[in-house]
């Protein structure tokens, strides 16, 4: 039997609308950028896909269930991951499509393409993005199947369903089923290549949003929904059954969550699966995220916190800049409450600010400055404040970019100039802050951080401060028709039949 020519790539990246901080080609460059042999080599079981990000991801999970079939011959395109931040500008979104599609045309006919996307990008000038790159590459395609893979706070619209054949989004909050998910869609992509398998898929739109990333899979009210989904996926001719919670500060205007299911050849059946996931959904939609105390509550929770600041660290989520969800990493208010009544406590902040970095990279380590910071990217929302500190440490870090760590006395700031995204112990460790040292590690991410601060982290105090990753931030984004909570609504069909057109 020939071989099954199977390409794959992946353009990804989540967008914060609110964002005034465009993505450019150098975002992508200096994050993860991969192409042809380099990135098949990297998600050979051996390889590391994501540098500093993620180990195995969905082109891992791609590679691995191509090399258990046997009979697979690999088209390694273009892979691309940036971290969340503004749109996508158009000129590079144009760039890393065209690799794509130049890749695919310069390979000769293929059986299948597998695309691992997100779902919540936005591009300058380009609606749906993301639908657009299934169409496009549909269109090379023909009648041979391409399979996708969205992130959880992916949003479903009836261009990306009707262009793809096979799609599944991650079952995971924080996300780390990023590799069984690639496993799982290539496993059914090469079975709808060799016609083994005919989908048939259905989808429901739902008027709702809710908390984003504050909502773990493990908990109430995502985990009985995972848990009835996986069931139904182990049922026979069922081939997946998956679930979209959005991103809450897309700009798309039917923002929601989605339902989506596969069937072998059993249309009704993908329709009563997809409708009955969506009334488990509608029916959890009063779950609404808590109410997060500010910055002098936050601070005072610390100096309570006396045992866990003894035993480890308190980490401390400045949920209103939450850089994994697309901020700026500049918001300076928290910096300002602890400079203004913290003082007491060894507290570990990151800020990004590219020029601030600049106008003291000259400077020497142990050398005393003073400069502005905060308040360049996004100078609308965010203040800029000065400080005056010793340099404890400077050098050039991957995804950070040039990297300068003030000491402020108790505060210890790190500056960084590319995005600030502050969810790892290494973070503070690496430029010589020892998170075991600090009363309090201020973190830019909602969840991730709990995992990989687990041996350090004794209490977690999330943090409102007033900014782009609010929960009532997301009111400023235009939504095409009511959408609860911001909506009365009693009601979830009438409006999944006008969202699927
Ligand atoms: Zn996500």
């Amino acid at each position: 039997m020939a071989k099954t020519r199977l390409a794959f790539a992946r353009i990804a990246q989540e967008t914060n609308a609110l964002s005034p901080v465009l993505t450019e080609m150098h975002d992508f460059e200096s994050i993860h950028l991969l192409e042809g042999e380099t990135l098949l080599q990297a998600c050979m079981p051996k390889g590391y896909e994501a540098q500093g990000f993620v180990k195995n991801a969905e082109l891992s999970g791609c590679v691995k269930a191509g090399l258990k079939d046997g009979n697979v011959e690999f088209v390694p395109l273009t892979s691309a991951w940036a971290v969340p931040s503004g749109p996508l500008s158009k000129a590079t979104f144009d760039e890393l499509l065209g690799r794509v599609i130049d890749g695919l045309k310069a390979a000769g006919p293929v059986d299948a393409v597998f695309l691992s996307l997100h779902g919540a990008m936005n591009t300058l000038g380009v609606d749906d993005p993301d639908a657009y790159i299934c169409e496009v590459i549909k269109q090379e395609l023909g009648d041979r199947p391409l399979g996708i893979t969205l992130d959880l706070h992916g949003n479903l619209n009836p261009r990306i369903v009707a262009a793809s054949d096979v799609l599944y989004g991650y079952k995971t909050n924080p996300h780390r089923d990023h590799a069984a998910r690639g496993r799982q869609c290539t496993e059914q992509l090469l079975r709808v290549a060799r016609g083994e398998v005919t989908p048939a898929k259905a989808w429901r739109s739902l008027p709702m949003i809710l908390g984003g990333g504050l909502m773990l899979d493990f908990l109430k009210p995502m985990r009985p929904l995972f848990r009835w989904m996986k069931a139904q996926e182990r049922k026979k001719g069922v081939l997946g059954c998956s679930l979209f919670t959005c991103h809450l500060w897309n700009n798309t205007p039917e923002l929601g969550w989605s339902t989506y299911a596969m069937t072998d050849g059993d249309q009704a059946g993908a329709e009563a699966l997809a409708e009955e996931l969506a009334e488990k959904c509608w029916a959890v939609r009063h779950e609404l995220p808590p109410e997060l105390p500010d910055e002098f509550e936050a601070i005072d929770q610390v100096r309570r916190a006396r045992v866990a600041r003894a035993t480890g660290t308190v980490c401390m989520s400045d949920a209103s800049d939450v850089v994994a969800a697309g901020s700026t990493g500049e918001n300076t208010k928290l910096l300002r409450a602890f400079m203004d009544k913290g003082q007491d406590l060894v507290a570990y902040f990151p800020i990004r600010d590219p020029q601030a970095v600049e106008e003291i990279w000259e400077s020497e380590v142990g050398q005393e400055v003073s400069i502005s910071v905060g308040g360049r990217l996004d100078p609308k929302r965010n203040d800029p404040i000065d400080i005056s500190g010793r340099i404890h440490w400077k050098g050039d870090r991957h995804g950070f970019g040039k990297t300068v760590a003030l000491d402020m006395g108790n505060i210890k700031l790190v500056i960084t100039s590319g995005p600030a995204l502050c969810m790892k112990p290494d973070f503070y460790s690496d430029v010589g802050l020892s998170p075991w040292k600090a009363d309090v590690c201020v973190v830019k991410s909602f969840f991730p951080f709990r995992l990989f601060f687990a041996l350090q982290n004794r209490k977690a105090i999330y943090v409102k401060t007033g900014g782009i990753t609010d929960f009532d931030a997301a009111k400023q984004l235009q939504f095409s028709r009511p959408v609860h909570p911001f909506h009365e609504l009693d009601d979830w069909k009438e409006a999944d039949r006008a969202r699927r057109g």
